[in-house]
């Protein structure tokens, strides 16, 4: 702790500071019981209060009210006690705490408030069931793991705060009731009593909001801010999450990207986290899924996807020559030098169907030739031209996919992530951040026939706006070991291009102006050019944290299910409730 406790009735000194430099004073802590053991006539028991643990020891001889009372402590009761700090006999002393040196001998006790038994055990990192620990998050904070995950994301977005207000950044509140913001989820609604039958939307980002700010001259604008999209939870994903949200007037993509690198480079570098130093290399999106079959691309292990479509151009084997007639692609990758069962391999054929492919090959190469259900259906000379693509030996596994380009990156990508964990192939003491840059503008969506904004629709485009399929966008990602850790764009300014881009993506003028007349009205009026970026905070935590879930990293987060096992939501609300909204159940 940085700032000593006013002394009061309650404590002068925090326990985790009590250190042999105090040996001979007198010292009052309160705290919570962290364990308690009897050894014959004493009583020693370990105070936790948020700073750490010291050791407390009642003597029967020397105050015997306090161990009088001593007796009765239980895990989790509440105490303030007052003492002397002495030395441990050094056969006692415990080299793994910073207060291991000393204990505190009581000389009065004062029990402040008893705990019933807790429903898992505090004291120890045991493996406890999540929704038990989400019921009882209160108790499950006090453990050490919770504390410091919350420590360490209160010190990322103390130094977030710090670099962009020593660069003359502001932070600026943004509604939480609003309209509809497209960032591509589905909204969070709340009826509005004052107008029966309308409804405000939770915000997915302040996008619009930060833009608007844009336009009203504050130029460089950011929030530490809650987001919400009606999603289905996973590991990395909640229906609320925190975004460090900043935009900029007068910029372009370096400027942005500069001023991320200047912010996540303290934050890593404050946090120990031990990422290559800014500037950090770009790579296009094209590149990364050509090469790695995702555009969160983790480049920390090889298995990189190869083009094998040369070497089966002439096939007779029917699934290559099909898909590579209708325009598809045939690629691979090299699994190395691995033996897998037939069940192994069914089980990848399982995944790469779950993907979206049709089936999956798979060979291992042998000195003569190939050892694969399709070897037969191959001439000599194709097996060798895709084992000399793939960089082959004797010994590898090799898989292939046929099908088209966007369905075999996938697959491939999906593989490659699969194999790297499967065989341990992820360096977990090294990492790797990149910008992905150059992403289409535009993706297909087949469902509906239309264009889909890539990013979101307030994206600028580069290139030609009467070629939607070939236009990129002016949008950059930052990947951290294969997650997307942020991203963003330079936007419109101009209403005309941001109308074209509406249309583009089928909402005609007069469906632009009834969800977004509020923005292109204001770029009416002198919009500077201008961009930014949203970084997911919950996520770099967890990142730095080594934390497999972000849940690890939020106070009171929701459970998987969506719902909050802590306090019941979402819950039923009585039928006055409704009335008074105008609402009825169907
Ligand atoms: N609003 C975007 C998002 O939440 C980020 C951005 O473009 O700044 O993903």
């Amino acid at each position: 702790m940085k700032h000593p406790p006013r002394p009061n009735a309650y404590r002068d000194a925090w326990c985790g500071e009590l250190t042999a430099e105090r040996a001979g004073t007198a010292a009052r802590v309160a705290g919570w019981v962290h364990r308690r053991r009897d050894h014959g006539g004493l009583i020693f028991i370990d105070l936790r209060d948020r700073s750490g643990i010291v050791q407390l020891v009642f003597h029967p001889e020397t105050a015997s009210d306090a161990h009088e009372q001593a007796h009765r402590l239980r895990s989790e009761d509440v105490l303030t006690a007052t003492g002397t700090v002495v030395r441990r006999e050094p056969a006692n002393v415990n080299p793994n705490l910073p207060t291991g040196e000393i204990e505190v001998a009581v000389t009065e006790l004062e029990i402040l408030a008893d705990a019933e038994t807790p429903p898992f055990p505090l004291d120890e990192d045991t493996a406890v069931d999540e929704t038990l620990r989400l019921k009882h998050r209160p108790l499950d904070l006090r453990r050490a793991p919770m504390l410091e995950a919350l420590e360490l994301r209160h010190r990322v977005v103390t130094t977030i705060r710090e670099v962009l207000d020593e660069r003359d950044f502001i932070e600026v509140e943004t509604p939480f009731l609003t309209r509809s913001t497209p960032e591509g989820a589905r909204d969070f609604l709340v009826p509005a009593r004052i107008q029966p039958g309308s409804f405000y939307a939770l915000p997915q980002s302040p996008q619009l909001f930060k833009q608007l700010l844009m336009i009203g001259g504050f130029e460089r604008y950011y929030q530490i801010v809650r987001c919400f999209r009606d999603e289905d939870s996973r590991a990395d994903r909640l229906p609320e999450f925190t975004q460090l949200d900043l935009e900029m007037a007068f910029v372009a993509e370096d400027d942005v990207i500069e001023t991320m690198e200047a912010v996540m480079g303290a934050v890593f570098e404050r946090a120990g986290f031990d990422v290559p130093s800014p500037p950090w290399p770009r790579i296009t999106f094209a590149e990364a899924v050509a090469r790695y079959g995702s555009d969160r691309p983790d480049p920390r292990f090889g298995l990189e996807l190869k083009d094998v479509g040369e070497a089966v151009a002439g096939t007779e084997f029917k699934v290559f020559a099909g898909a590579l007639q209708d325009g598809g692609v045939v690629r691979g990758i090299n699994a190395g030098a691995r033996e897998l069962p037939r069940s192994e391999l069914d089980a990848l054929t399982e995944l790469a169907k779950q993907h979206g492919a049709k089936g999956l090959v798979w060979a291992f190469v042998e000195d003569g030739g190939w050892r694969s259900p399709i070897a037969k259906f191959l001439a000599e000379n194709e097996v060798s031209a895709v084992t000399q693509r793939l960089d082959a030996s004797a010994g590898d596994l090799l898989l292939l996919v046929a099908d088209d380009v966007i369905t075999v990156d996938k697959v491939l990508g999906a593989l490659r992530l699969e194999l790297a964990r499967r065989f341990s192939l992820i360096p977990a003491d090294r990492h790797d951040i990149r910008w992905v840059v150059e992403f289409p503008m535009f993706l297909w969506n087949d469902e509906e026939a239309r264009w889909e904004a890539e990013h979101h629709p307030f994206t600028a485009p580069a290139g030609d706006l009467d070629e939607p399929a070939s236009l990129l966008s002016r949008s950059y990602d930052l990947v951290l070991d294969g997650a997307e850790i942020g991203g963003g764009s330079i936007r419109n300014h101009r209403g005309e291009v941001q109308q074209r881009i509406f249309e583009l993506i089928g909402i005609g003028p007069e469906e632009a102006q009834a969800r977004f007349g509020f923005l292109l009205d204001a770029l009416r009026y002198g919009a500077p050019p201008h961009g930014g970026i949203a970084m997911g905070i919950d996520r770099i935590v967890a990142l730095i944290a080594g934390r497999d879930n972000i849940r690890e990293v939020i106070a009171f987060p929701k459970a998987t299910s969506g719902g909050d096992p802590l306090t019941g939501a979402p819950a039923p609300v009585d039928a006055a409730q409704l009335r008074e909204l105008g609402l009825k159940l169907g």
